[in-house]
């Protein structure tokens, strides 16, 4: 992590929904934990916990946990769970939301160039893509 990366969140958790929903305009209690848009994630087998769980984590408040794993960063942008949502959650989004919260706090941010070289080789190419547009700060 870059040396000026900050260890805490300096938002309110009672504010950490109204600030994804303002960038997002997603309102994460539509969702019925259906599980359809993890069952689409060509990401999924790498992440630590699905899609559908961060959600869930925003839903109950549970930020911290949701910092813990590497769901949001993973996530490649596709928007196949977006297309796949019976409630017309759009996924990707709140994915997208939860990045620019924490980067633009710059707080828990994954740094392009430490993905191992082995690792990337083996990444689709959205993943890649995606990753040196929203890893950088
Ligand atoms: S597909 Fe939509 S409703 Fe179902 S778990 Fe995912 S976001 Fe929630
Ligand atoms: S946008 Fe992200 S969470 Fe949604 S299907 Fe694609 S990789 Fe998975």
């Amino acid at each position: 992590m870059p040396e000026n990366t900050k260890k805490e969140l300096n938002i309110k958790p009672e504010e950490i929904l109204e600030i994804i929903k303002d960038i997002s305009g997603q309102d994460v209690y539509v969702c019925y934990q259906c599980g359809k848009c993890t069952a689409g994630c060509p990401m999924s087998e790498n992440m630590d916990i699905m899609p559908n769980q961060i959600i869930r984590l925003l839903q109950i408040g549970a930020f911290d946990e949701l910092l813990k794993h590497n769901t949001i960063w993973l996530c490649a942008s596709c928007l196949t769970c977006t297309s796949r949502c019976p409630k017309g959650v759009d996924l990707a989004r709140i994915m997208e939301a939860v990045r620019l919260l924490l980067l633009r706090q710059n707080v828990a941010y994954l740094n392009a160039s430490d993905i191992p070289e082995e690792d990337r080789e083996e990444l689709p190419i959205q993943a890649l893509v995606g990753a040196m547009r929203k890893y950088s700060p």
